[in-house]
């Protein structure tokens, strides 16, 4: 790692300068839309181009102050996670829940919902969140702690996707890293041995691994991945070049990474994502590895693509051609479901979707889990966030979004979570029951009476 510091770090004085500057500027927009401007985003609903105003928070990018005695961090909202971490890892600590992606900023984390393998441990990313300093749709700045007199906003924003108010700081914790992660790969062939050997990977103890997560390539065919902090050396693989992470797993049993590499572990192919761009061809990784492996760039094609309609236009010019039209439906989720439902929830999945390979990471809520308003899950109870990106055959007697809303259906009825960060079909009746609108209407009218973030069924469902 040979980073830049002014490119980390900012000051107390010029992050105060910055706010100031907001609070005007969004004062100074009074009965408009506001919509953020940022360089980078990991959402997958392309949005309808309402007139909206956009307030710049790109200078927001930075981290404050590493607190090495307490163990905090004081960040920035736009701060990537890549940033975060690399600051955090020059003072020898980590974040205690790092997103798998690079660009994933801790304030969309905790606007969204972010969780990764140490989820079991600590809880999804806002639960590592001590402090936030929010900005409101009338410009005011309110600092929001669990314990003051911002606590009802502190507990809204976890999955209010921007429609509270913009994260502009968080003061965050922090764990010690260690130079080394020594990872073990074991495979199960029978999903009731996996399950429980991933609950059982999982439990409270001292012992516990410090990451745990497993990956479905079939329905009888699971690996599950534990790994520890280390400072014994070795050999370590490299998966940013020819080597790919996933294929890796049903290879190896052992494996040892950098604490740097084990974080971006996912990121260069984007999970396995990076197959549908030809990058896992070894002459195109070999020639344009350099630029393309890197979640940002898959994601900046794929925006591209959606933008611009490519399939659409490509089937269109095939029905003109009188060619064979084939459909497919994109299911890009992430989905929590109860551990004791996962079976029944894999059962669907294998039956009804069947995009292979599937991400499962445990996640255990902490004590006070029961408090987030918009995502409320059973405290200290285990869950499998169940991840899968990619389209299912689809036909044209369907309905548009048929298996993202069986996705929803199941997931509601197993007393699961679904992520708003992708497409959303629900009713909207059935979308406030999920997601408590009757406490998020109050807070909204509270925080943003005059509507200039938009709500939640709009932005996440309605794509306005
Ligand atoms: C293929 C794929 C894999 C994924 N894997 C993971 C994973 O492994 N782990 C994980 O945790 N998540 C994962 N995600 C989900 C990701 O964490 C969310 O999409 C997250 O919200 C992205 O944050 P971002 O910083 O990129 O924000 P953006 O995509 O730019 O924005 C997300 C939303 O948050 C709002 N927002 C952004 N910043 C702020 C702020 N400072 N204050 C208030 N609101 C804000 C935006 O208005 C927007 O509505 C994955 C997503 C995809 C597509």
């Amino acid at each position: 790692m040979n980073r830049n510091l002014p490119d980390l770090f900012d000051s107390w004085e010029s992050y105060r300068q910055t706010c100031r500057e907001l609070s005007h500027a969004l004062a100074g927009l009074a009965g408009n839309q506001v919509r953020l401007a940022k360089k980078t985003s990991n959402l997958f609903r392309t949005r309808t181009e309402a007139e909206a105003e956009r307030l710049d928070v790109r200078r927001l990018r930075r981290v404050i102050e590493i607190d090495p005695e307490r163990r905090i961090a004081e960040v920035e909202g736009m701060t990537t996670f890549e940033d975060f971490t690399d600051a955090a890892l020059l003072k020898g600590l980590r974040p205690p829940v790092v997103p798998e992606l690079k660009t994933i900023t801790i304030g969309g984390a905790v606007s969204g919902v972010g969780i990764e393998a140490s989820s079991f441990r600590y809880g999804l990313v806002h639960e590592t969140v001590e402090e936030m300093e929010i900005l409101c749709g009338d410009g005011t700045l309110r600092i929001c702690r669990p314990d003051n007199e911002n606590a009802d906003l502190f507990h809204a924003i976890p999955n209010s996707y921007g429609t509270l108010g913009y994260i502009l700081r968080l003061r965050v914790k922090l764990l010690p890293a260690g130079p080394f992660v020594r990872l073990t790969h074991r495979r199960f062939f029978d999903l009731t041995q996996f399950l429980s050997e991933l609950e059982a990977a999982c439990a409270r103890s001292p012992q516990a691994p410090d990451f745990v997560e497993g990956v479905a390539f079939a329905p009888d065919d699971f690996v599950m991945t534990t790994a520890r902090l280390t400072y014994e050396r070795g050999p370590v693989s490299n998966y940013k070049g020819m080597q790919i992470y996933y294929q890796s797993l049903r290879c190896l049993t052992e494996d040892l990474l950098t604490m740097r590499d084990f974080l971006w572990r996912w990121d260069p192919d984007w999970f396995w994502c990076s197959r549908s761009f030809g990058m896992q061809n070894p002459l195109l990784r070999r020639l344009l590895g350099r630029w393309m492996l890197r979640s940002s760039s898959y994601w900046k094609i794929q925006s591209w693509y959606r933008k611009w309609a490519i399939e659409e236009r490509v089937n269109a010019v095939r029905k003109v051609l009188h060619l064979p039209v084939e459909r497919f439906e994109p299911v890009i989720q992430d989905v929590e479901v109860p551990m004791e439902k996962s079976p029944e929830f894999l059962e669907f999945y294998f039956r009804e979707i069947n995009i292979r390979p599937c991400w499962i990471c445990p996640i255990r809520p902490l004590d006070a889990a029961g408090r987030w308003t918009l995502y409320s899950m059973e405290p200290g109870a285990l869950y499998l966030n169940f991840g899968f990106w990619g389209s299912v055959r689809s036909s044209s007697d369907k309905a548009p979004g048929h298996f993202n809303r069986n996705v929803e259906r199941i997931v509601q009825k197993l007393g699961g979570r679904k992520s708003l960060y992708s497409q959303s079909f629900f009713p909207e009746d059935e979308f406030w029951r999920m997601y408590n609108g009757a406490a998020y209407q109050k807070i909204k009218s509270k925080f943003d009476p005059q509507g200039a973030f938009g709500n939640l069924y709009q932005k996440t469902v309605l794509r306005h």
